[in-house]
C-alpha cells in the first residue's frame, strides 16, 4: 500500500512540476513578448540593449538601434478600425523580421513604434544598410481585406556605445533621430548627431514660451494692405499675427507657426486671429469709413477642425461684421488631402458669403485639375514668382501663364512681396487685379492701418506712379 501511495504521489508531482514549468514559460513569454505580434516587447528589448552595451565594450563589435515609427498608421487605424490596424502591424513585423538576422532582436514598444536591435556590426554605418532593407521591404504593397495599402517608416538610429551608455539615453537619441526623419519628409532614415538634441530641447523649450505666450496673450495681429492694382485704392488687408517675445522682441511667424500647428497649439490662437481679424476689421468701416476686407491665413489643423464654420460664424457675428468683409486664405496642399470634404466646407464657408483665396500659389501641386473643382475666389501668387520680376525670363512666362489660367477661372489674381514700380508695371500690364509688398506697406498695427486709410497718400505708389 506504502509503495502504491509512494508511485502515486510521485506521479502527482511529476504532473505539478510539468505544470509549473508550463505556466512559467507562459509567464515568461508575457513578459518578454509583445502579444500582438509575437516580437520582443520593450521589457526584453531593454534587457538586450543593456547587454549590448557590456558586450560593446569589450569587443571590437558595433551594436545599432534602429527606432521606427510608421508613417501614416493613424491614417489606416482611423479608417479601417482597430483590427485592421492590428493586422496591419502584424504584417509589418513579419517584414521587420524578415529583413534582419536571426540574432538581432526586433521589438515593438507600443502601438506603432519598434525598435531593432542590430548585433556584430563591423562599421558602425552598416545599420544603414538594414535600415535600407527595411524600407524597402515596406516599400512592397500591403493587402488589408480587399484594399491595398502602403506602409513606410521613420527611423532614427544610434550606435552603441557612441550615442549613449544607458538604455534610456540610446533610445531618447533614437528618437530624436526618427523625429528628424519624419520632418526629412517621413520613409527616410537618419543617424543621430549632437547637433539634433540641440535642437530638439531648443524645440521643447520654445513650445513651453509658446504655451505661455497663449496664455500671456503677447501676440499680436498686423495687417498689410491689399491694393487694386487699376485704382491704387487699398481694398483689403491680410492678418499676420506678431509675437512680441518677452526677451526676443518681434519673433516672424515662420519661426513659430509650424511649432503651434505640429503641437495643435494653432487651433486656439487660430480662433483668436479669426476673432481679432473680425474685430479689426469693424473698427475700419467704423473709424475710417472704409469697407475692407480682412484676409485671414488658415493652417492646415484649422482647416481639418470641425469647429471652424462655427468659430468663423460666431466671430464674425459678435464683430458684427459681413461676411462679405471675411476673406479667408487656404493653400493647395491643404485642400489637395481631401478635395470632396474641403470643396463641401468651402461650399459652406460661400454660402455664409465667405470669400476664398488659394495663398502661395505655385510652390505646391499648382494643379489645374483640382482647382477647376473648388470654389474659389482669389488665387495669390507666390512671391518667391514676383521677386526677380521683370529680368527673369521664367518667372515672367510663369507669373503671365498663372495670371491667363486664373482668368479663365474666373478667379481674381493678387500678387505678393512686390516692392518695385518694375514689378507692379508688369503685373499690372498681365492683367493682375490687386497687389500687396513693401511697395505700398509692410504689415503694421490695426491703429496704424486706420492712419493709412485716413491718409491714403502715405503710400509710396500714390504719389510716384500717379
Ligand atoms: P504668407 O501668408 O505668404 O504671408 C506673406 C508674408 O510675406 C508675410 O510674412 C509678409 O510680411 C511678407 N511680405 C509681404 N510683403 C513682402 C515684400 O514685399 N517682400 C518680402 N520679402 N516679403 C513680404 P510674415 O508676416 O513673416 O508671415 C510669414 C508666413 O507666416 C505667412 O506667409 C503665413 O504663411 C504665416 N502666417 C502669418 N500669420 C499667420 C496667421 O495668422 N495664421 C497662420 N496660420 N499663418 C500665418
Ligand atoms: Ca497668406
Ligand atoms: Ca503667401
Amino acid at each position: 500500500v506504502l509503495d502504491e501511495a509512494e508511485l502515486q504521489v510521485a506521479d502527482q508531482l511529476e504532473a505539478m512540476q510539468h505544470q509549473i514549468n508550463k505556466n512559467t514559460s507562459r509567464l515568461e513569454n508575457l513578459a518578454h513578448y509583445d502579444s500582438l505580434t509575437q516580437l520582443a516587447n520593450r521589457h526584453r528589448i531593454f534587457k538586450e540593449i543593456q547587454q549590448a552595451v557590456k558586450e560593446s565594450a569589450e569587443s571590437e563589435e558595433f551594436f545599432g538601434l534602429l527606432y521606427l515609427d510608421l508613417d501614416n498608421f493613424k491614417r489606416v487605424n482611423d479608417s479601417l478600425g482597430h483590427t485592421m490596424g492590428d493586422e496591419l502591424l502584424k504584417i509589418v513585423a513579419k517584414r521587420f523580421l524578415a529583413s534582419v538576422r536571426t540574432h538581432d532582436v526586433v521589438a515593438r514598444l507600443g502601438g506603432d513604434e519598434f525598435c531593432i536591435l542590430v548585433k556584430g556590426l563591423k562599421k558602425r554605418e552598416d545599420s544603414g544598410m538594414i535600415a535600407e532593407k527595411i524600407l524597402t521591404a515596406l516599400g512592397e504593397p500591403l493587402k488589408l481585406g480587399t484594399a491595398e495599402f502602403h506602409v513606410s517608416a521613420s527611423i532614427g538610429i544610434v550606435t552603441i556605445p557612441e550615442h549613449g551608455i544607458s538604455t534610456e539615453q540610446l533610445l531618447q537619441n533614437a528618437d530624436i533621430a526618427m523625429y528628424r526623419a519624419k520632418t526629412e519628409g517621413r520613409s527616410n532614415y537618419q543617424f543621430y548627431n549632437e547637433g539634433m538634441s540641440v535642437a530638439a530641447s531648443e524645440r521643447v523649450a520654445l513650445e513651453m514660451e509658446l504655451r505661455k505666450a497663449i496664455t500671456e496673450q503677447q501676440f499680436e495681429l498686423y495687417y498689410q494692405p491689399q491694393l487694386d492694382l487699376g485704382s491704387g485704392k487699398i481694398v483689403s488687408a491680410e492678418a499676420l499675427v506678431r509675437w512680441h517675445h518677452p526677451t526676443r522682441g518681434l519673433v516672424p511667424p515662420d519661426d513659430f507657426i509650424p511649432l503651434l500647428e505640429e503641437t495643435g497649439l494653432i487651433i486656439d490662437l487660430g480662433k483668436w486671429i479669426i476673432q481679432q481679424a473680425c474685430v479689426a476689421a469693424r473698427d475700419w468701416h467704423d473709424v475710417a469709413g472704409e469697407n475692407i476686407r480682412v484676409a485671414i491665413n488658415l493652417s492646415p489643423r484649422q482647416f481639418k477642425d470641425p469647429a471652424l464654420p462655427s468659430i468663423i460664424r460666431s466671430a464674425m457675428m459678435s464683430a458684427k461684421l459681413q461676411p462679405c468683409y471675411v476673406e479667408i486664405e487656404i493653400t493647395e496642399s491643404m485642400v489637395m488631402s481631401n478635395i470632396e470634404e474641403s470643396n463641401q466646407l468651402l461650399k459652406y464657408l460661400k454660402a455664409l458669403g465667405i470669400t476664398v483665396a488659394v495663398d502661395d500659389f505655385g510652390t505646391g501641386h499648382s494643379s489645374l485639375g483640382y482647382l477647376k473643382k473648388l470654389d474659389l475666389d482669389v488665387l495669390k501668387v507666390d512671391r518667391t514668382f514676383v521677386k526677380d520680376l521683370p529680368e527673369d525670363e521664367n518667372d515672367r512666362a510663369i507669373v503671365a501663364a498663372i495670371i491667363a489660367m486664373a482668368h479663365e477661372l474666373k478667379l481674381k489674381v493678387v500678387a505678393e512681396g512686390i516692392e518695385s514700380l518694375e514689378q507692379e508695371d508688369f503685373l499690372k500690364r498681365h492683367g493682375c487685379e490687386m497687389g500687396q509688398g513693401y511697395l505700398y506697406s509692410k504689415a503694421i498695427p490695426s491703429g496704424k492701418f486706420i492712419e493709412m486709410l485716413r491718409r491714403p497718400d502715405n503710400i509710396v505708389p500714390f504719389k510716384r506712379s500717379r
